[in-house]
C-alpha cells in the first residue's frame, strides 16, 4: 500500500528560500505522476523530502501510511546523473540495488544471494539490456547508463521510485526511449512513480497524472487533457 501523502509541506532553506509552499497532495498507489515547472521551482525539493535526504519544515510526508523515516529500503531513486561504477558492469552495477535493501553488514558478510542475481537479471530485463548484462557501464550510452539506473533501483525492491529529471542530459529520441523503460518498469512491478520532467510533451505521452510546481506552491494538478504548455 504506497499512497504518497503531503500534508501542508513547507521547506524553508536558510533563512528565507522558499522552496515548497504549503503543499497537500495525495498521490494513490501505481500512479505514474511527472512534476512539471521552472528551474527552481521546488521539484527536487519535493523529490528530496520524499525521499527522506532532507526535512519538511513544517507539515508532514507519508509513504504508506508512515512517516519517510521509517521508509528508506522502499524507495528508489533515478538520478539525473547515473552514478553507475564505470569500471562494473550493467549486471554489476544492477547488483548495488541490492545494498540498501540489504544492508551494507550483510552485504559484507554474506555477499548477494541467488535472489539477488535473479532480480538483477529480472530487472536488467525489464529494461532490455539483458543482452549487455556483461557490458562495462563505462563504455555504455548515456541513454543505456540511465536504463541500469532503472535496473539498480529496481534490484532495490521499492514501492515508490522517485527520478530526478532522469532524461535531461538525453537527446529527445534517447529521452523518449528512456521514459518508456521507467513507465514499463513501473507497469510491470506496480510502482508508485514520481518524475521530474522538463519536456511537456515527453510527460504528456507517458504520465497519468501531471503536477505543476512554481514558486515551491502546486499551481497545476490534473490529467492530460487538462495540460496546456504553459504550466
Ligand atoms: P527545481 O528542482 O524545481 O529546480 P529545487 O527544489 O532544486 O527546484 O529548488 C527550489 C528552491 O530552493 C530554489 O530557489 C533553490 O535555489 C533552493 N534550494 C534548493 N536546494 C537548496 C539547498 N540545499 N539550500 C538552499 N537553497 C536550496
Ligand atoms: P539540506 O539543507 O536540505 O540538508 P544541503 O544544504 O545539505 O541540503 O544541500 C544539499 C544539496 O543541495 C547539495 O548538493 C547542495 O550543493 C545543493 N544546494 C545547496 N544550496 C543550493 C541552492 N541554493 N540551490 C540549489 N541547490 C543547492
Amino acid at each position: 500500500m504506497t499512497t504518497v501523502e503531503f500534508d501542508n509541506v513547507t521547506k524553508v532553506y536558510g533563512d528565507d528560500t522558499v522552496a515548497l509552499d504549503d503543499v497537500s497532495v495525495e498521490i494513490p498507489e501505481g500512479e505514474f505522476v511527472v512534476l512539471l515547472g521552472p528551474s527552481g521551482a521546488g521539484k527536487s525539493t519535493f523529490l528530496r523530502v520524499l525521499n527522506g535526504l532532507t526535512s519538511p519544515s513544517a507539515g508532514s510526508v507519508e509513504i504508506g501510511g508512515r512517516a519517510v523515516e521509517g521508509n528508506r529500503g522502499e524507495v528508489g531513486m533515478v538520478f539525473q546523473e547515473h552514478y553507475l561504477v564505470e569500471n562494473l558492469s550493467a549486471y554489476g552495477n544492477a547488483l548495488t540495488g541490492a545494498l540498501s535493501r540489504n544492508g551494507f553488514l550483510r552485504s559484507l558478510a554474506g555477499g548477494h544471494d541467488e535472489e539477488d542475481k535473479r532480480a538483477a537479471l529480472d530487472a536488467l530485463d525489464t529494461v532490455g539490456l539483458l543482452d549487455d548484462a556483461g557490458q562495462r557501464a563505462g563504455s555504455m550510452s548515456g541513454g543505456q547508463k540511465q536504463r541500469v539506473g532503472i535496473a539498480r533501483a529496481l534490484v532495490q525492491q521499492p514501492e515508490l521510485v522517485l527520478a530526478d529529471e532522469p532524461v535531461a542530459s538525453l537527446d529527445p529520441k534517447a529521452a523518449r526511449d528512456v521514459m518508456g523503460y521507467l513507465k514499463r518498469a513501473a507497469d510491470e512491478h506496480d510502482l508508485t512513480t514520481i518524475t521530474s520532467l522538463h519536456q511537456v510533451n515527453i510527460a504528456r505521452e507517458f504520465g497519468d497524472r501531471f503536477l505543476g510546481v512554481k514558486d515551491g506552491r502546486l499551481v497545476f494538478d490534473g490529467r492530460e487533457d487538462d495540460l496546456t504548455m504553459d504550466v
